[in-house]
Formats: structure tokens, C-alpha cells, sequence
């Protein structure tokens, strides 16, 4: 009896390990706030992604996300109303992915999104959709209803030198250009 129960016991604590390994990993990799990856899975997602695309010959681009005057939301309604709004900002997005494509908080208000298997055309298609969808969707938090609009650059993975670093920054850069021509709009990387 004294060896059964010392063996239940230590299988016990090896699956109670497994767990908070599990969740600790959990906790390391996902945004707290909106629950979709963090900085750090999303660019270990996106080196893995970048490695099958050259393996198979396949497209993969990549959308750079940045909401419009977000800090005049935080300014005229709060904090708390700020959060609830990255949190529909998320929700609009997740319903407009496909299950592979990669969707990360790179921090604040700026998002991107990873779509294996899609050139530059189908993913400005994707970007102008939910650029719409965005700014016509009612967002509810707290007691106010508002809408929001959203910057979008759009980059593809090029040739052999390329790299996700290369390719988010050329998103970046158009995301920028979107910007500076007016915001709620998108721009695609040359
Ligand atoms: P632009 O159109 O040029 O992007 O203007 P912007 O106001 O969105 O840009 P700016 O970078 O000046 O402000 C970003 C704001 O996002 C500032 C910061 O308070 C807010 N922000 C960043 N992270 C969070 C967050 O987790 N929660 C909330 N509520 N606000 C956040
Ligand atoms: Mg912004
Ligand atoms: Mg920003």
C-alpha cells in the first residue's frame, strides 16, 4: 500500500508539473489583454512560417496593423474603454482569418497578421476588407458605442536574403505611407 500510494502520488505531481508547464508556457506566449499571440510567438511563428514557405516554393505576406488616433480614445473615454476597443479591434479580425493565418499583438495598438499561401494582391484584398469592416463596425464598451478606423501596410516575402525583420519593416513602411496619405487605408510595400 505504502508503494502504491507513493506511485499514484508522484504520477500526481508529474501531471500537476505538466500543467503549469503548460499554462506557464501559455502565460509567455499569448497577450494578456486580447488572449491572440504576443511579439515573441508571433516572430517564432513567423520564422517557422517563412521556413515552410521557401521548403514548398509557396507566397506568404504580411499585414502591419496600427489604429487611428488611438490615444484620443484613451484621452476621451479612458483607459479601461481603450482596452475594451483592442479587444473588438481583435474580435472583428479573428472573424475574418482563416485558421493557419498568424494573427500577433506586436505591442500597443499595432497588430499584425501573417498569411501563408497569399501574394501581395490577395492580401491587399484582405487588408482593404477588414480595413472596411473595421470602420463601419459599432464597438460597444462601457456605455458608449463608438467606431474606429485602422492603418494597414502590406509586405511580401521576396527573395533568399529576405527576412521577417526585412518584411515587417516594409510593412511598417507602407503602414506608414497609409498614414501620411489620410488613415483608414492601405498601402502595399513596393
Ligand atoms: P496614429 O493615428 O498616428 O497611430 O495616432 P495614435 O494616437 O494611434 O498613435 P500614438 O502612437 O501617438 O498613440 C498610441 C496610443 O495607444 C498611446 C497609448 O496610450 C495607447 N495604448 C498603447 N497600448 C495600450 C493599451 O494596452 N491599452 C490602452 N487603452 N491604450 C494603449
Ligand atoms: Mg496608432
Ligand atoms: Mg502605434
Amino acid at each position: 500500500w505504502a508503494i502504491m500510494f507513493i506511485v499514484l502520488n508522484a504520477e500526481r505531481l508529474e501531471n500537476e508539473l505538466e500543467s503549469t508547464q503548460r499554462q506557464f508556457q501559455k502565460m509567455a506566449t499569448t497577450d494578456f489583454l486580447t488572449g491572440i499571440a504576443n511579439s515573441r510567438l508571433f516572430r517564432e511563428s513567423g520564422e517557422h512560417e517563412i521556413q515552410r514557405t521557401r521548403r514548398y516554393n509557396g507566397t506568404l505576406a504580411v499585414l502591419m496593423i496600427d489604429l487611428d488616433y488611438f490615444k484620443k480614445v484613451n484621452d476621451a473615454y479612458g483607459h479601461a474603454v481603450g482596452d475594451k476597443v483592442l479587444v473588438a479591434f481583435t474580435d472583428i479580425c479573428k472573424k475574418n482569418l482563416r485558421d493557419f493565418d498568424i494573427f500577433g499583438r506586436l505591442g500597443g495598438e499595432e497588430f499584425a497578421i501573417l498569411l501563408p499561401q497569399t501574394e501581395t494582391n490577395n492580401a491587399r484584398i484582405l487588408a482593404e476588407r477588414l480595413c472596411s469592416i473595421v470602420a463601419r463596425t459599432d464597438i460597444e464598451a462601457e456605455d458608449k458605442i463608438l467606431r474606429i478606423t485602422v492603418s494597414i501596410g502590406v509586405s511580401v516575402l521576396l527573395s533568399e536574403e529576405d527576412s521577417l525583420d526585412k518584411m515587417l519593416r516594409r510593412a511598417d513602411d507602407a503602414m506608414y505611407e497609409a498614414k501620411r496619405n489620410g488613415r483608414n487605408q492601405v498601402a502595399v510595400a513596393l
